[in-house]
């Protein structure tokens, strides 16, 4: 089962990741210029947004756009918009897959209630198939603009929805994970420190577990502390609100408290935190259902494993508080990888069975190895 090419071991080579063909790219045009050209369409219709006050911003900014190229952007949008309805319209079509992912929203919702992660590892369950019947019926009734709501025609709100959920919900290709990432920067390291650091981390992961999601590893030696801790600014950084802002996910930082620590020390600080930033909740790299199957293979290893020992994670204790059961499945994921890492994956295999299946599984899934 242990597939050395899947999974790296500590002497494995970095692969050299291939440029990724660039695919001619639609013309960009940012939101602000979209709102102020569909105003010029709609003839000045006031737009009542759910996104705040930006779409005001482009009314009154609004300019006439040449003709030629209004229609021309108009069909851009649309041809995009079209996309992303049918790759939305696929995934909700495999009722048995939203029908499991329903059970495990309502699960983990009884398990940890709306502790901090919820709102957006759940993400628009509910509202995605009111969005595609508006658009069935858009369709049917011959809409020329499937994102205009034809209900309140005025309302352009639907087709940024549209997109909105179809990048959080449409899985990532390897190729799409790839564009996603940039170097890593070091900062506040030694010269010979960073570079044995990122010898060890290249050797042990891929660029998507590695860069997906991390744009920055802080060493920090003005503390008296040991330890670590990972995050970005909380809004751009988490995904499904960074769509609602019409913002890129922003990179988290990595920082590493460091009192004297040995070198192995530091890495082993540095792999907890890399699964921090590759979790259900910080991945850039996800779609929705995966976020939610990843906690919930992830709670479901913790209640039920015999094998995991850690002086730092108590075990998980159903009767306690929502939030701190929460905060344990999160410090178990992490600390899983951390061993894995610092055992190496095929010792680990044999002292931890169930945590292995759980770190290879998201491990080959964030760096999408098909089995
Ligand atoms: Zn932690």
């Amino acid at each position: 089962m242990f597939n050395p090419e899947s999974f790296p071991q500590d002497n494995q080579e970095e692969v050299p990741i291939e440029p990724v063909q660039e695919e001619p790219k639609e013309k960009k045009i940012s939101r602000r210029d979209f709102l102020r050209r569909s105003v010029a369409t709609l003839g000045g219709t006031v737009i009542a947004s759910r996104f705040g006050g930006e779409a005001n911003l482009g009314a009154l900014e609004n300019k006439e756009p040449e003709k030629k190229d209004l229609s021309e952007v108009m069909k851009e949008i649309e041809k995009k918009r079209r996309e992303d309805y049918f790759a939305i319209k696929k995934i909700f079509a495999q009722s048995r897959k939203i029908k499991e992912l329903k059970d495990k929203t309502t699960y983990l919702t009884e398990e940890f209630g709306d502790a901090g992660f919820l709102p957006r590892v759940v993400f628009n369950l509910e509202r995605i198939p009111e969005i595609l019947a508006k658009i069935d019926k858009a369709i049917e009734l011959g809409a020329e603009n499937i994102f205009v709501d034809y209900e309140n025609p005025g309302d352009l709100t639907l087709g940024e929805e549209l997109s909105m959920y179809s990048e959080g919900w449409q899985y990532l290709t390897k190729d799409q994970k790839l564009e996603k990432c940039s170097e890593v920067k070091f900062e506040e390291f030694s010269n010979e420190t960073e570079s044995q650091v990122k010898n060890a981390l290249q050797k042990k992961y891929s660029s998507q577990w590695l860069s997906g999601t991390v744009g920055r590893i802080v060493l920090d030696k003005n503390t008296s502390d040991a330890g670590g801790s990972h995050g970005a600014n909380p809004f751009t950084s988490n995904p499904a609100l960074s769509k609602i802002a019409g913002r890129e996910g922003e990179k988290s930082t990595i920082r590493v408290l460091s009192n004297g620590e040995s070198l192995e020390e530091i890495i082993d600080i540095i792999n907890h935190e890399l699964a921090h930033s590759n979790d259900w909740n910080s991945s850039l790299l996800l779609s929705m259902p995966q976020r939610v199957e990843f906690l919930h293979d992830a709670t479901r290893a913790f209640i039920g494993t015999k094998e995991f020992h850690s002086d730092y994670v108590p075990k998980y204790n159903n009767s306690e508080d929502k939030n701190y059961k929460y905060l344990k499945v999160t410090e178990y994921w992490a600390e899983a990888v951390r061993q894995c890492m610092a055992q190496g994956p095929e010792n680990y295999k044999q002292t931890n069975p169930t945590e292995y299946a759980l770190v290879k599984k998201w491990f080959d899934i964030i760096n999408d190895i098909k089995e």
